[in-house]
């Protein structure tokens, strides 16, 4: 059963089979952060149900890391949000085999044209907040893709720090735009009963922490409850 928080935001499940593809493997994750991207697809079409349907059915193959495709929990665009993975199984979308992968819950926005990017951005801070919530993940964990550097996987090339999501990044890295939408997650969050100041608090210094990978057992089920 859907906590009380997700009344009125829809999540549409549409994961990708067990045991296929992007999920052969079903590593377990402990959600720590939340990675934001951008889809860059600008095609006609290229909203979130196709997105979906794409990792359901195998077509983000990939040669450059550990298990041959991209996979991200959510894919957010004007009208759905439509999750793909287990917010505690981990994904392929943000750096390889680093912290970002290995912590993150992944969520893409859509950018094909005929999307309405402002009514997205709400629906994604809206989402950040929901698993701010359900997973005590403080404000300053929710990131660009731009934070984790990207060690290729396959051949360890250096590939640095993606201009992800490009539209709320300048000049490449987080600045005002980031700030805003940082606000707009804020907004969202302090609306909700389980509201816990302790998780805005300002650290800016803070270093990034990446504590060591507890061994767990993945419950589907139990990851289901959050956004039935
Ligand atoms: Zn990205």
């Amino acid at each position: 059963m859907a906590p009380p928080e997700w009344k009125g935001y829809e999540v549409l499940r549409d994961l990708i089979p067990s045991g296929e593809f992007a999920r052969t493997l079903m590593e377990p994750m402990t959600p720590r952060y939340i990675t934001v991207h951008s889809t860059q697809n600008s095609a006609a079409g290229a909203d979130a149900l196709a997105h979906a349907k794409g990792q359901r059915t195998g077509t983000f193959k990939t040669s450059r890391n550990r298990i041959g495709y991209l996979a991200w929990h959510f894919t957010v665009d004007q009208s759905h949000t439509i999750q793909s993975l287990p917010c505690n199984e981990r994904g392929q979308h943000a750096d390889f085999e680093g912290p970002g992968n290995t912590y993150s819950i992944g969520i893409e926005m859509c950018e094909h044209a005929e999307n309405d990017r402002a009514k997205t951005l709400d629906r994604t801070a809206r989402l950040c907040a929901l698993l701010m919530v359900e997973y005590q993940i403080p404000l300053q964990h929710i990131v660009p893709h731009h934070h984790w550097r990207r060690i290729r996987h396959d051949d360890k090339r250096d590939l640095g720090h993606k201009n992800c999501p490009h539209f709320l990044l300048e000049d490449g890295k987080p600045g005002k735009k980031w700030q805003l939408f940082l606000g707009q997650v804020l907004k969202h969050y302090k609306t909700h009963t389980k509201y816990d100041a302790a998780l805005v608090a300002h650290q800016a210094s803070e270093p990034p922490v990446v504590p060591p990978s507890e061994p767990e057992k993945v419950d589907e089920e139990g990851a289901a409850t959050a956004v039935k």
